[in-house]
């Protein structure tokens, strides 16, 4: 029984950066307002992600690594519903836990004296005692995969494994700009953006001067009177980046609905339309947009993992978002 759960968990839990991903969700969901993480060889060592939110007692630390615990959201199409959580399964910790040592370290915010320090290993919790710790909640992954042999052959190497990651905390930081977030690799700080809230600031802490300062404001609601196009979507706002000075050769393109992240080929093509050409061959803007959708719509889809979202009427939620970037292209004159 045990092989056989961790099997299930080492599909959830693909490669450190799926571990990365439900880690700063969880600080999300506890209302952080900064996260730290800090990866070794990829992840591959180890991973810790750190947050001043709201933390755990004993009894929430304990419940928080059992199996089935806490599931926020029963439903994939938890947009639907409009829900501002992020989870998905209500067992993250437990999964990882079931492939890895999972050291937790936590204090509810405004608790007095120690907090508490729990360490799970092997689907079992190993341990649990007083420990002096900050408030909100430390996680530290080591040794993943050190009981799946599998699992761990299918890891590439630290560099892949780290720009996973790295595309994962970017995705994070650049969705929310009010959280100070920031990414350190084999003890070397990768980036770290200041939670001021501003799109465009945390642009340039994520991708740099060069990105930020080359970057066009996208703004598209469609206002009575105005020939935005109809669709699902009820506003496109972001940055683009300038077809001639602000191009790259992979892609940087995130796109984000209601505040949350998501790929979709669809929004790819119809980013690379609106730019007609103008970034030359094998070229790629950079493009962060927040997209929204009204909170009872029912024609999104997310799938869980792979995060790719999928419109009822894609025909026009692609003709609203082309249209929206190349309004803000010709307002520049491109
Ligand atoms: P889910 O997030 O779907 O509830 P998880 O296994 O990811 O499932 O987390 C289980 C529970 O542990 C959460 O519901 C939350 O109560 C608690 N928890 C996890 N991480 C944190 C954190 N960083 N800060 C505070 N509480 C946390
Ligand atoms: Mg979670």
């Amino acid at each position: 029984e045990r092989t056989v759960q961790r099997i299930a968990a080492g599909e959830v839990v693909e490669r450190p950066a799926s571990a990365v991903k439900e880690l700063v969700e969880n600080s999300l969901d506890a209302d952080a307002s900064r996260i730290d993480v800090a990866v070794e060889a990829g992840g591959t060592e180890s991973i810790r992600v750190r947050d001043d939110g709201q933390g755990m007692n004993e009894v929430d630390v304990r419940a928080a690594v059992r199996e089935h615990t806490t599931s926020k959201i029963d439903d994939v199409s938890d947009l639907e519903a409009g829900v501002a959580t992020l989870g998905f399964r209500g067992e993250a910790l437990h999964t990882i836990g079931a492939v890895a040592r999972l050291t937790i370290t936590t204090k509810p915010r405004g608790a007095e004296g120690a907090g508490t320090e729990l360490v799970f290993v092997d689907g079992e919790v190993e341990s649990v005692g007083p420990a002096g710790c900050p408030e909100g909640t430390t996680v530290e992954v080591t040794d993943l995969f050190f009981n799946t042999p599998a699992r761990k052959k299918y890891l590439k190497t630290e560099t892949t494994e780290f720009t996973h990651v790295n595309r994962v905390v970017t995705q994070y930081a650049l969705a929310n700009p009010d959280v100070a977030v920031s990414l350190e690799h084999d003890g070397r700080e990768v980036f770290s953006t200041t939670g001021q809230g501003d799109l465009q600031s945390t642009i340039l802490s994520v991708y740099g001067t060069d990105v930020a300062t080359n970057m066009i404001a996208v703004d598209a609601e469609p206002a009575v009177g105005s020939e935005f196009p109809e669709g699902p979507l009820d506003g496109i706002s972001g940055y683009v980046s300038h077809p001639e000075t602000n191009r790259s050769t992979r892609e940087y393109v995130s796109t984000f609905i209601n505040g949350r992240y998501v790929t979709s080929g669809a929004a790819r093509e119809a980013i690379m339309d609106a730019y007609d050409g103008q970034l030359g061959n094998g070229r790629y803007p950079f493009v962060v947009l927040d997209l929204s959708v009204p909170a009872d719509t029912v024609d999104v889809n997310v799938h869980p993992r792979k995060m790719e979202v999928r419109f009822d009427d894609e025909a026009g939620f692609k003709r609203q978002l082309e249209t929206a970037v190349e309004d803000a292209l010709l307002e520049h004159g491109l």
